[in-house]
């Protein structure tokens, strides 16, 4: 069995974990992250609940510069749920370390988002529409974001959010890192990979063997 040390995460964040009880990594982190680690963009297919989050945070917080002073990294997720989800597990990785991560979804007060966009922020986790009214208003700059992550794109799929994901990824520099994550690959998935992802290297996890 592996660990995280072995996969090349610092021991700030492997110690961060092993207080969670998260000690070795799940077969799509074991994959995943020298990948990514490496500056490769992803496809990582694999069933909910297969330790995806990991798997894209570490790697992007490896990979931060906290000096940059723009948002370097993007998630985009389908719902709410997922990015106030994320949010959590991010905050609780990054603690102390001066690194700051927003969530921007619909339902929120949009002054309190513009608030918190005042200040340096690294980090955007958010849902597509609210990322889009953002870049309307010109509150969130993506130029200098250098790792995006579609998290659940089949979702985003579903929910019809896939146009709007799309006007955000055109958003940002041809030169980021992308990584998809979807727990299927539907045709209109795979022409986004298709479109938007270089050179990806595809990791794939059966059901049966996170
Ligand atoms: P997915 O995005 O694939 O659905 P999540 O990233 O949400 O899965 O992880 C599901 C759960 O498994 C979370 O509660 C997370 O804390 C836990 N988890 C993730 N990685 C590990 C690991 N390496 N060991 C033990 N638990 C883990
Ligand atoms: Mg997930």
């Amino acid at each position: 069995m592996t660990t995280f040390r072995e996969l090349g995460i610092t021991s700030t964040y492997s110690e961060k974990l092993a207080d969670q009880g998260i000690k070795n990594p799940t077969k799509i982190q074991a994959q995943a992250i020298p990948l990514l680690m490496e500056g490769r963009d992803i496809i990582g297919r694999a069933k909910t609940g297969s330790g995806k989050t990991i798997a894209f945070l570490l790697p992007m917080l490896e990979r931060l510069n906290t000096d940059a002073g723009s948002v370097q990294s993007l998630i985009i997720t389908p719902t709410r749920e997922l990015a106030l989800q994320i949010t959590m597990e991010l905050k609780k990785l990054v603690e102390g370390k001066g690194i700051n991560v927003l969530a921007v979804y619909g339902g929120q007060d949009i002054n309190l988002q513009l608030k918190e966009l005042d200040r340096v922020v690294d980090i955007v986790v958010g849902t597509p529409g609210r990322i889009l009214d953002h870049m309307r208003r010109e509150t969130i700059d993506l130029s200098q974001v250098s790792m995006l992550v579609l998290d659940e794109a089949d979702q985003m799929l579903q929910i019809g959010f896939l146009d709007e994901a799309e006007a955000i990824i055109e958003a940002t520099p041809k030169s980021r890192q992308t990584a998809l994550f979807s727990a299927t690959m539907p045709d209109e998935i795979l022409s986004l990979t298709n479109r938007y992802l270089k050179d990806a290297h595809q990791i794939m996890v059966q059901a049966e063997d996170i």
